[in-house]
């Protein structure tokens, strides 16, 4: 019971079957994970929550699901081939690989101080470990080589004559083929601003850096709003406090993160990119420190107007009144969907004597209920919980369980966040009830099998 947090998530992950360590029977791949039978469930639910909110349910809104591979030139434009770039440290010693930032935080962290290094040259980044001597967090030594810049995009190339093979790259984020299929979007829709688009796939990033479990991969799954609006009509301030209660109810409300573990943190001027008027990140309390969930970027119209120069495609709106055409301005939150998982796995854990559950809200819990036999050997008790979970296995994620004492199915439900277990006894054969039980107050009440559905239904959706 006293392991650290994050060790506690990582062993129940793995044997409960959310998380595994990615490619394991070869040795594993670094930041690299699988998502198991469990984990697949919840992350899909993270998903469709997060698509029924901010596309299905908003009128503002359309979805969009562009490329993994765009034109190369997208990312000149977008500035991420030569911005995309993490400072690099590596020990000569042990050959350890880390990001430079990362390095002097964690080592200021650690001391108790802080330090914002965000936008500092490859050179302040190496003055600042040469002055504080910070020694290689794997090896103890101190011999660093210069630190140098590492870009994150994955590089790949299309063709398979190696004379006529083009480079190209997997997307280093989903954003950019909303703007790339802006003009697309407009004409054949009847969107008007203020719209967004949301996009939600697989983006990729060379990490070097240790991931803290499913924290930073190389491959994640990015959900990217692009919010368009004209800047003489709108009050971005606004728009901007909107994102952020929006942000902010969906963490709390929808995914049932405590308030207390958040916070916002306003980007500096250093940290901010030069074409961002303000740059908010939602931050978690992870057990690694407050670190961010979810960034929320006001990024005017520099977007579009890369796109339109590099391209030469005409990106700009006119407004079916007034007939002023323009560039649209946009306000964009971007979150990553294994970040969100990592951050409700952490934060519904919940140890209550030798008891353990996850508090997850019921309706992303990877099962809504468990039907259990009372005894595996009675044909006649394991007949009709098999027809009530084959009947509501229409309708929800239901888990069948026939082993062990019935002690020892709770708790096993428990663990993995199961709202409700459903106990098949004798006296159902009788009243044609059964028993369930609520994973929270541990209480149980006898409810008519006809009724069960209904008795569900608002409960875990
Ligand atoms: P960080 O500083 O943590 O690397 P970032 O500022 O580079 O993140 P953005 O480019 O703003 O991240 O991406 C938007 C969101 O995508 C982040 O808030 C995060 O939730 C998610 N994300 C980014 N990189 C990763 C990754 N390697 N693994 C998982 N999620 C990621």
């Amino acid at each position: 019971m006293d392991a650290p947090l994050m060790d506690k998530i990582v062993s129940l992950a793995k044997r409960r079957g959310f998380v595994f360590p990615g490619s394991e029977i070869y040795g594993g791949l670094a930041n690299s994970y699988e998502y198991g039978p469990l984990g697949v469930e919840l992350k899909r639910n993270i998903q469709d929550a997060w698509w029924d909110t901010f596309v299905r349910r908003r009128t503002d809104m359309v979805g969009l699901d562009s490329s993994i591979i765009l034109h190369p030139k997208v990312w000149e434009a977008s500035g991420h081939v030569t911005g995309l770039v993490d400072a690099m440290a590596e020990c000569k010693h042990c050959h350890n690989r880390t990001r430079a930032d990362h390095l002097i935080g964690d080592y200021f962290e650690k001391k108790g101080e802080s330090i914002n290094v965000e936008g500092k040259r490859v050179e302040e980044l190496n003055e600042i470990i040469q002055k504080n001597k910070i020694k290689c967090p794997v090896c103890g030594s101190f011999d660093w080589a210069p630190v140098r810049k590492f870009n994150l995009l994955f590089e790949t190339s299309i063709g398979i004559v190696p004379e006529s093979q083009a480079k190209a790259y997997l997307r280093g984020e989903t954003a950019q083929g909303i703007f790339v299929a802006f003009k697309n979007i407009i004409e054949s829709t009847r969107v008007e601003l203020p719209f967004g688009v949301g996009q939600m796939g697989k983006s990729f990033r060379n990490e070097i850096k240790k991931g803290n479990f499913i924290f930073r991969t190389l491959e994640f799954e990015q959900a990217e709003i692009e919010y368009f609006f004209d800047p003489d009509a709108a009050d971005w301030e606004k728009l901007f406090g909107q994102w952020k209660d929006d942000m902010w109810q969906f963490v709390t409300k929808q995914l049932g993160v405590r308030g207390e573990n958040l916070r916002w943190r306003e980007h500096g001027d250093e940290e901010r990119s030069f074409y961002s008027k303000r740059t908010e990140d939602l931050e978690y309390r992870f057990p690694f420190g407050f670190k961010e969930l979810w960034g929320l970027a006001y990024r005017t119209d520099y977007d579009l107007n890369q796109h339109m120069q590099f391209s030469g495609a005409d990106l700009s709106y006119t407004d079916p009144v007034s007939g002023k055409k323009f560039v649209p301005h946009v306000i964009e939150p971007a979150v990553g969907i294994n970040r969100l998982m990592a951050m409700m796995m952490l934060d519904s854990y919940t140890e209550d004597g030798d008891r353990i559950y996850l508090k997850l809200p019921p309706k992303l819990a990877p099962y809504k209920a468990a039907v259990f036999p009372l005894l595996r050997n009675k044909p006649e008790l394991v007949k009709k919980a098999d027809e009530i979970y084959k009947n509501l296995r229409q309708k929800f994620m239901v888990a069948w369980d026939d082993r062990g004492n019935i002690g020892k199915r709770y708790y096993a439900q428990d663990e993995i966040g199961t709202p409700f277990c459903i106990t098949v006894d004798f006296e159902s054969l009788e009243k044609n009830d059964v028993t369930v039980r609520d994973r929270d107050t541990a209480k149980q009440e006898r409810v008519p099998i006809g009724d069960l559905a209904g008795y569900l239904t608002p409960k875990v959706s």
